[in-house]
């Protein structure tokens, strides 16, 4: 088990790092984030609550784990939701593996996996109707060239 997930897309439904939204201004680690881990981390990690803007999975992004970051911009990140992250921890369990608080219904689950395979279906669909115009285009050539041998006949 590890305090970061070593990801910054969605370890849920593997939406992509940019669905990934924070949720509050970056700020330095508490103990409520980080539980018996936060003598640790304290004064050394820059979090924010994020969630992941698909499915709705919620986690602590790690925005810098740099001492001086926070000793030269202080708590104020101006530009708190431009910020990017580097790593994510789930948010109530602060390690890789998800609480049932970080994760979504199944209900969202099972949508998003049927928005993914009805879209899926969809590719599927066109790629058939490309390969049958296809065919149909090949099966008018060789009757074309059929009827052409015939006539040398
Ligand atoms: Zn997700």
């Amino acid at each position: 088990m590890s305090r970061n997930l070593g990801r910054t897309d969605c370890a849920v439904c593997d939406a992509g790092h940019d669905d990934i939204a924070l949720c509050e201004q970056p700020r330095p680690i508490t103990e409520r984030d980080a539980g018996r881990y936060y003598a640790e981390y304290k004064d050394r990690l820059i979090v924010a609550n994020a969630e992941c803007t698909t499915c709705g999975a919620k986690y602590l992004a790690w925005i810098s784990i740099h001492r001086t970051v926070i000793d030269r911009q202080g708590t104020n990140f101006d530009n708190s939701f431009g910020v990017r992250f580097c790593d994510i921890s789930f948010r109530s369990t602060f390690n890789d593996e998800p609480g049932p608080d970080d994760l979504p219904s199944l209900t969202k689950l099972r949508e998003i996996e049927m928005k993914r395979w009805t879209s899926r279906a969809h590719e599927l669909t066109d790629q058939l109707d490309e390969v049958r115009e296809r065919l149909d285009a090949h099966v008018a050539e060789l009757g074309s060239l059929r009827s052409r041998w015939e006539s040398y006949l």
